[in-house]
């Protein structure tokens, strides 16, 4: 069970970890429980006031981390790759709103180009909604994606790829987020945590676990301390760069979404306490 002396003040949920829940709820039920910072999913938002629903949230003493999630920015069409612009510009404006500084880019890619072609079409992407990102004072993290993402998803699939592109850009409102059920088999993980953390663009550390067998390749994320990935040894290498923020829980599930969200949330609480 959690002790009241345990440090439960980095810790972050997305919304989506906790899916049949509003939003209303899902803050209730975080506080309660002792979470103090939360990510908040786009469909979270849907038919409320953004401004209004961002005071509810610090209302209840949470921190409001980021918006999941921009990108998408890839497409051979190019009517397509300006209205994923415009949807960018929104996400900004709803970010602004809800009083986060961060976006989180799921960068997309589209499988009907070379990966390549994506990858510069990413680029060229975030470099339209930099000026508005500026201008709002949100900052973009460009979360690089597991490679069986690779289709539609991502063309940025490690985080050597992400450094490269952020120091491309080179502003200070672009970095990358760290999410290590995307990024735990890499052999030069350590070494491109680093490299981020001395550019000063490790802006987010998300946080879930590697069942095996894993049954879904997109909803079937586990508990912490339930798979594979090492989570103790990667946020060590991240706080050695300095990295004081949230650790982000981030579970997409079928499994627990199916489950009493309670004691779901329980066993997030402890799992972070005991695994992380
Ligand atoms: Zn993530």
């Amino acid at each position: 069970m959690t002790s009241k002396h345990s440090d439960l003040s980095r810790l972050c949920v997305h919304t989506i970890t906790t899916k049949p829940w509003s939003i209303e709820m899902a803050a209730k039920n975080y506080a309660m429980a002792g979470v103090r910072g939360i990510t908040v999913w786009r469909d979270a938002l849907e038919n409320r006031n953004i401004k209004a629903t961002g005071n509810m949230l610090r209302n209840q003493g949470l921190e409001i981390v980021s918006l999941c999630r921009g990108g998408f920015f890839p497409h051979r069409d190019r009517s397509k790759r300006l209205s994923a612009i415009d949807d960018n510009r929104r996400a900004i404006n709803e970010a602004y709103d809800l009083g986060t500084k961060l976006i989180v880019l799921v960068c997309g890619a589209d499988p009907s180009q070379s990966l390549e072609d994506s990858r510069s079409q990413i680029r060229d992407g975030i470099q339209a909604v930099l000026p508005d990102a500026e201008a709002a004072g949100i900052r973009l993290a460009v979360e690089p994606l597991h490679p069986m993402f690779a289709d539609t998803r991502s063309a940025i699939n490690t985080l050597a790829q992400a450094n490269d592109l952020t120091e491309t850009l080179n502003s200070i409102w672009v970095g990358v987020a760290v999410d290590v059920y995307h990024l735990w088999w890499d052999p030069n993980l350590e070494k491109e945590i680093k490299r981020c953390g001395s550019n000063n663009t490790l802006f987010a550390f998300h946080i879930s676990d590697w069942k095996s067998p894993t049954i879904d390749l997109l909803n079937d994320r586990g508990l912490m301390g339930e798979g594979c990935i090492p989570i103790a040894k990667i946020r060590s290498w991240v706080e050695a760069t300095g990295f004081s923020g949230f650790n982000e829980v981030e579970i997409f599930s079928d499994t627990y979404w199916k489950e009493d969200q309670t004691l779901f949330l329980e066993k997030i609480v402890d799992s972070y306490l005991s695994h992380s």
